[in-house]
């Protein structure tokens, strides 16, 4: 079963590689946007945000003022989510059953990564989470299973995108060096070594753990916000880029009730996003929201307040996340569903 979902994966990109027709098809000039940054904190509810804001007593992130509503999240077959079902719901606009990638009913379904690089932008996929983690899986892969790692590899190497970055953990896409080299990709295996190649035409860089230096007992150099402006140069160019990029942990330490750890995570997210808001042009849309909430948190009413008995629970929930969004010129009130997303992007670039 692997081999033929791979083989399925590398024919419908071979099918699709974009070719000089393949421009028609979009019109591009209805588009607002050059360039979308989708953020995803995986995990982050509202109460995550608030608690960050009162752990570290910090006034509100000016991405804050950008609120949009809130975010609906069950999937197909239950109404609380995995990663899978609800990055598959981000990146395609559909609803899939937990535990599929950008797949549901034999079928692989198109992601926005995929139409935005074949209607020529460049496209980067970065995550604190490995490369084969449900959610940037779902952006840049198809596969029955989150866990058919092998598969989503397959895909991913049929991509043609032009930025992964992810955790190395126990080195899996080591086994895929070559494999990635012969399709054109220098690979890094630290963050000095990414840098160095960042006039390659395309890279897949796997680093050492990427966690928030707000931590206490370790210190981590390389932060998601230097990720992430990596990435926003890398991807620049006069045909513009999607990036979607994933703060990872904030839901791994919320399933273990780790809330400082989830907190620290958390303030990561406000320095990236406060990156952005210095840094991108009013052509760039950034839209950030959650997948999930994870941990049923309740709301600290002071730092002192903030302990892991704020966790009502380790799993995920079908609390709805909230949504923010800049330069971006729809409005979204009230709740809808994580559908919606797909359908911003689309719209931003002007696909049909
Ligand atoms: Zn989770």
């Amino acid at each position: 079963m692997k081999k033929i979902l791979a083989l399925a994966c590398a024919a419908t990109i071979g099918v699709t590689s974009f070719t000089a027709c393949d421009f028609n098809l979009f019109k591009k000039n209805e588009g607002t946007a050059k360039n979308i940054i989708l953020l995803i904190g995986d995990g982050m509810g509202e109460n995550h945000i608030q608690n960050a804001l009162t752990y570290f007593e910090l006034t509100e992130p000016r991405f804050m003022a950008d609120r949009q509503g809130s975010i609906a999240t069950k999937s197909k077959n239950n109404a609380v989510t995995d990663s899978a079902a609800a990055g598959t719901a981000l990146a395609t606009g559909q609803k899939v059953n937990n535990g599929e990638i950008a797949y549901h009913n034999g079928k692989n379904i198109q992601t926005i990564a995929e139409l935005a690089k074949k209607a020529g932008k460049k496209v980067g996929i970065v995550t604190t989470d490995t490369l084969d983690g449900a959610t940037p899986s779902a952006f840049s892969a198809h596969a029955k299973d989150r866990d058919d790692s092998d598969d989503i590899v397959s895909c991913q190497l049929a991509t043609g995108f032009d930025l992964f970055i992810g955790e190395m953990d126990d080195g899996f896409y080591n086994n895929y060096e070559a494999a990635f080299e012969s399709k054109g990709y220098s690979f890094a295996s630290s963050p000095e070594e990414m840098v160095s190649y960042a006039s390659s035409d395309k890279l897949i860089a796997t680093l050492p753990n990427v966690r928030s230096n707000y931590r206490e007992d370790t210190k981590y150099d390389y932060q998601l916000k230097d990720i992430v402006a990596f990435a926003t140069e890398f991807l620049d160019n006069e045909n513009g880029y999607f990036l979607m990029v994933e703060s990872a942990h904030i839901d791994k330490y919320s399933h273990n009730n780790e809330i400082v750890n989830a907190l620290c995570e958390v303030r990561s997210f406000f320095d990236t996003m406060d990156y952005l808001y210095d840094t991108v042009s009013e052509d760039t849309a950034i839209i950030l929201t959650a997948d999930h909430e994870t941990g049923r948190l309740s709301l600290a009413k002071s730092k002192a307040e903030v302990d892991n008995y704020l966790y009502n629970s380790s799993g995920h929930t079908g609390v709805d996340v909230p949504i923010f969004m800049k330069n971006v010129p729809y409005t979204l009130t009230g709740t809808v569903q994580n559908t919606e997303v797909f359908e911003i992007c689309k719209k931003l670039f002007g696909l049909t």
